[in-house]
């Protein structure tokens, strides 16, 4: 079996041509990064800090089971931590199980995803090595990222908006087989090309991430952003966020990005955001206590934000959740959109609906992007138009340290994770491309430097 792995990579590494690949045998299992199922209770009654990722996160191997007429293996080279990493290894809000046995329920196909293992992981960049009988725009030996969208095309209410599909899932997060292994099983309609300027690393970071900004920031889908609109941004250096601030500055609006610290700071006004918000340094109190909310700190922060940009912002990026939604409502002009995909700080939200209604405000919700959008996503990164947040690279057996720095909030951009990729630096098919553009590529990576 290692001798199998060895030879894909090598196949790989060697460009081998596409015939050979298809003709690699696929070994039965595969190295993964899992929680287990009957360890799903080991953090029950603790804080959520104090729940780390290497108590629960597991580097084994797993059985591969047969694909479906429309999936595809692919050979990961590189993937990325997500903050659904996070949430899966700490079993938070729910253990995700739950999700796996309710798709193991759905169909004989769906069984193979209900098992006492979850392979976590909702990103990839690697090689197509098989694909089943009803994938047409695919085939072995093509270089791809995957988007994590899974969704049943048979299903009826799929067909106007994907993400509106009653059977929506996250690969890796609400399937089994996720990008976080040396070898993952996705649907072929969850396909996109490789950028050929980046490396496999840069290449596996963008997916999740910058599908959810676009669709968020520019898609008619989220808040649709037009030119010199001005757009709050909550942690303008993190997953998100560095791909909204990238979406904001090159659609022709005004980001004013708030961050914790002076070196991100520092980072957002390198990247263009002139407007820049150190909540830690202006220390907001928006909670006094835990029930109760202060408003005279929602005017600072909307004062501070007219001061800035001379006028309340259209839009307000929103993810962090209970700490800021009361602060988002009210400081978004009138007319103005928030837009939600996430509540790390805490679901129960609290908000002056006065502010809401009497200045005609839309709270709006997001969840990740249809195959349109995240296809449109990836076009721009390989065309160089919107770069990729890499800021520090470990390896699959490095999964749950890796999880750790991302719910610990220590990391600027994204974590990239070697699988099948040897070393760092690989995967280039167009130098000159990444000559022109080497600066803004490794912007986060040299941050971290
Ligand atoms: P991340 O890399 O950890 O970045 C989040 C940023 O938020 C941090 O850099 C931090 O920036 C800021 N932040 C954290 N706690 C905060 C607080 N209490 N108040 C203000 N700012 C705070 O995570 P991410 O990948 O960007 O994901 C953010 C959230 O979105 C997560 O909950 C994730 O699960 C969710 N998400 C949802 C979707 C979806 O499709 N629905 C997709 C992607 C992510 P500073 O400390 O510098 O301010």
């Amino acid at each position: 079996m290692t001798s199998q792995i060895d030879a894909i990579r090598t196949a790989i590494l060697e460009g081998a041509p596409a015939e050979d690949i298809a003709n690699l045998p696929i070994p039965e299992s595969t190295r993964a990064a899992v929680i287990l199922a009957e360890e799903q209770e080991m953090f029950a009654g603790m804080a959520s800090e104090e729940k780390d990722p290497r108590q629960s996160v597991h580097i084994q191997d797993v059985a591969l089971p047969e694909i479906a007429p429309d999936e595809a293996v692919i050979a990961v080279m590189a993937t990325s931590i997500n903050f659904n990493t996070v949430w899966t290894s700490i079993f938070e809000p729910v253990s995700t199980f739950g999700f796996l046995k309710r798709l193991g329920k759905e169909s004989a196909w769906g069984a193979r995803h209900d098992q006492p293992f979850h392979v976590m992981g909702s990103d990839a960049s690697g090689v197509v090595l098989r694909v089943g009988s009803a994938v047409r725009n695919w085939k072995p030996g093509d270089r791809v990222t995957v988007h994590c969208n899974h969704v049943d095309d048979q299903d009826p209410t799929s067909h106007e908006d994907s993400m509106l599909s009653s059977n929506q899932r996250i690969w890796g997060f609400e399937t089994n087989f996720g990008g976080l292994a040396d070898l993952s099983i996705v649907k072929a309609n969850q396909l996109m090309p490789k950028p050929e300027h980046l490396t496999w690393e840069e290449s596996a970071v963008n997916a999740l991430c910058n599908s959810t900004s676009y669709r968020m920031i520019v898609s008619k889908n989220g808040a649709g952003m037009t030119q010199g609109q001005s757009v709050l941004i909550w942690g303008a250096t993190g997953g998100i966020g560095a791909y909204a601030t990238q979406y904001v500055l090159n659609g022709g609006g005004i980001p004013v990005g708030v961050v914790s610290s002076p070196e991100r700071a520092a980072l957002l006004n390198e990247m263009g955001c002139e407007a820049v918000i150190d909540r830690r340094a202006e220390d907001y109190k928006f909670w006094k206590d835990d029930n109760t909310q202060d408003q005279k700190e929602w005017l600072r922060l909307g004062k501070k934000i007219r001061s800035l940009v001379g006028r309340d912002v259209d839009i307000v990026f929103e993810h962090p959740g209970r700490q800021t939604m009361g602060a988002s409502v009210f400081v978004a002009k009138r007319g103005g959109t928030i837009i939600t995909c996430a509540a790390t700080s805490g679901f129960m939200i609290e908000y002056d609906n006065r502010y809401l209604w009497m200045n005609l405000k839309t709270l709006k919700g997001c969840h990740f992007a249809n195959y349109r959008e995240a296809y449109e996503a990836n076009r721009l990164v390989c065309e160089g138009k919107i770069h990729p947040t890499l800021s520090r690279v470990l390896t699959l057996e490095q999964t749950a340290e890796a999880a750790l720095m991302v719910h610990r909030n220590e990391v600027e951009g994204k974590v990239g994770v070697l699988a099948l990729a040897p070393a760092e630096g690989l995967g280039v098919t167009n130098p000159e491309m990444r000559e022109r553009l080497l600066p803004q590529i490794t912007l986060y990576r040299r941050f971290n430097a």
